[in-house]
């Protein structure tokens, strides 16, 4: 049940479903489906239309089915069937599960519909509506003619019903090659709808089937399989996306064509997902993915789902993405740093904060007693008192953030430098007395003394410092490898083919920076793959899944702060 407080979504689609809810015209309830082709990995452009599907089943104690729109084998393959199956596991988790519309624990598919959809193909022969015609690909193409221009009658339109059904019945025995017959609803070559001409409702494929083996050789098309596949399901409500507004009358007279009892579903669509800096073809990320220009599907610069859990970013911040930029019928491009900031918001609620430094300077505190070490409490979550404390491990030797010193500050530079002060973080007050450097001038240590009576931060006598930096235990830190990410792409729409553009001119060359040896505060030597923590200054960092051989690996989530943002004000106040 929806928690009272929650904002409830509101669109276009939701206000039809509540006007249906009200009339009661699904007496059985509302179901909707979401239907991925398995021929590649989930993007943040279906996890808009996840939340939607299953927002709705949610808010109207409905269902929501996972089927496998599976009807093109050549490019589908189990691997996607199950990474698809646990991305939208992952994201649902916890909101809209219980929603979760499964067949036996497992999702639905297309293609165990395959022998009732031969079945009511038949049935369209025999009504007259279909037929097998001979004509080649191209041809067929070209008597389809153009949205201005009508099409051409192919010469096997007038053939007989039982003719076809013949012939239909031995393209399933096997007697011909690809691409020698199909078979063709009879509609109208003049409409103005291209889709109307007498689509394709099956073709010859001689080609094995991830789920439905090699009992097959003629595979249904997406027009024919898609609205049937709903119809079988109960579906009430078929939500797509856009391009699929000019099929909505294929899919109506299909179910019309064959008398099918109802109720009816009814195919609704709304504007598909484009966002900034991202792309979102299927086909171009399996690109990336074959030529390596990235580590696989789920690496972390990729806007795949998978992509983005390894990042470390939460499935309820995808989920609030989604929400804030609603459902509409106009297509637009949402700014990527709205979802950045929906992943801040979440894991400053919710990450536990750490301390680490990326590039390390040692730090020697000089009337600290040789020997001696002691552990501070550090707060685990400012944000949430429930989280509590931890011990962090304090001694004479440290490292800090070389960038938090500077031999010679400038006037806005407040940080550490000789003969000033500045505090750590849940320790003391430092104070930096001289610079060891080695043969080639290069910083190598900080000579430092600290004050034993500013333990916790604070001073007794009330001095004053104006920058708090972090640290960690030299003796007791863990080394880590810290992977700092980019956006992929440098254009902010890299697949703009119309303007002459080639998404693999705007790769950014500089989007992975590892850091091999950072170190960080041993209280993180439990942290298991997928934890993600604020690394204290520096952003959020996720546990990645390669640190299961030993040493532990990080991913940079996102930063602390929109940079991005940050410099776009900045060139506009130039
Ligand atoms: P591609 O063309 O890259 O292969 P697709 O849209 O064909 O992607 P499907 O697997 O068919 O991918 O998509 C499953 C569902 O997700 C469909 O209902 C589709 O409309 C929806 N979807 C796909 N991309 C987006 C997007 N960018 N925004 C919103 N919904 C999307
Ligand atoms: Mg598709």
């Amino acid at each position: 049940m929806d928690n009272a407080s929650e904002n409830k979504p509101q669109d276009f689609i939701r206000a039809i479903v509540t006007g249906h809810v009200r009339e009661q015209k699904f007496p059985a309830g509302i179901v909707t489906r979401f239907p991925p082709e398995p021929n590649g990995y989930l993007h943040i452009g279906h996890a808009k239309s996840i939340c939607l599907n299953f927002g709705i089943a949610r808010e109207n104690q409905g269902r929501c089915n996972l089927r496998m729109d599976d009807t093109n084998p050549a490019k589908e393959e189990v691997e996607y069937v199950d990474s698809i199956t646990g991305d939208v596991n992952w994201l649902i988790a916890g909101w809209a599960d219980h929603c979760l519309g499964l067949k036996d624990g497992a999702p639905f598919f297309a293609s165990d519909y395959f022998d009732r959809l031969y079945e009511l193909a038949e049935e369209l022969i025999k009504k007259d509506k279909a037929y097998v015609c001979d004509l080649s690909a191209e041809d067929t193409d070209a008597f389809r003619g153009a949205p201005d221009k009508p099409g051409k009658e192919s010469p096997f339109r007038g053939r007989s019903s039982s003719e076809s059904l013949d012939l239909f019945r031995r393209m399933k025995a096997g007697e011909f090659p690809n691409g020698a017959r199909t078979l063709r609803a009879r509609i109208n070559m003049a409409a103005p709808n291209v889709w109307l001409r007498d689509p394709l409702l099956y073709r010859i494929r001689h080609v094995e089937h991830h789920h439905a083996g090699n009992k097959w050789c003629i595979y249904p098309l997406y027009d024919f399989a898609h609205c049937l596949s709903d119809y079988i399901e109960g579906i009430t409500h078929s939500i797509c996306t856009l391009e699929f507004e000019v099929h909505r009358p294929l899919y109506d007279w299909i179910l019309e064509s064959l008398d099918l009892p109802r109720p009816w579903p009814h195919q609704y669509e709304f504007a598909r997902l484009n966002m900034t800096y991202t792309m979102m073809s299927k086909r171009r990320l399996l690109e990336l993915v074959q030529k390596k220009n990235v580590s696989g599907w789920d690496d972390p610069r990729m806007p795949t789902i998978s992509g983005m859990r390894r990042r470390g970013y939460p499935a309820a911040s995808i989920r609030e993405f989604c929400q804030r930029i609603g459902v509409g019928k106009v297509e637009n491009t949402i700014d990527l740093s709205l979802l950045e900031f929906c992943v801040r918001e979440d894991l400053n609620k919710t990450a536990p904060r750490v301390m680490a430094v990326l590039d390390p300077v040692k730090v020697v505190i000089e009337n600290y007693p040789v020997g001696q070490s002691e552990e501070l409490d550090g707060v685990n979550n400012p944000e949430d008192p429930s989280a509590g404390t931890r011990k962090v491990p304090f001694g004479r030797e440290l490292f800090i953030e070389r960038e938090d010193f500077r031999e010679v500050a400038s006037k806005d530079f407040f940080r550490l430098t000789p003969g000033r002060e500045v505090r750590l973080r849940y320790a003391y007050f430092l104070k930096c007395e001289s610079v060891v450097k080695d043969d080639q001038g290069n910083i190598i240590e900080l000579r430092c003394t600290y004050d034993p009576a500013t333990r916790g931060g604070n001073s007794p006598d009330g001095r004053k410092v104006k920058a708090t930096i972090h640290w960690v235990s030299a003796e007791k830190a863990a080394g880590v490898e810290v992977r700092l990410y980019e956006k992929l792409f440098t254009a902010p729409d890299p697949s703009d083919v119309k303007a002459g553009g080639d998404y693999k001119d705007s790769l950014n060359p500089y989007s992975l920076k590892v850091v091999a040896d950072a170190k960080a505060e041993p209280s993180l030597l439990a942290a298991r793959p997928g934890a993600v923590y604020q690394f204290e200054r520096l952003g959020y960092f996720c546990v990645d899944p390669d640190s299961a051989s030993g040493r532990l690996v990080f991913n940079r989530t996102v930063s602390l702060k929109d940079e991005f943002a940050k410099h776009k004000v900045a060139a506009v106040q130039k």
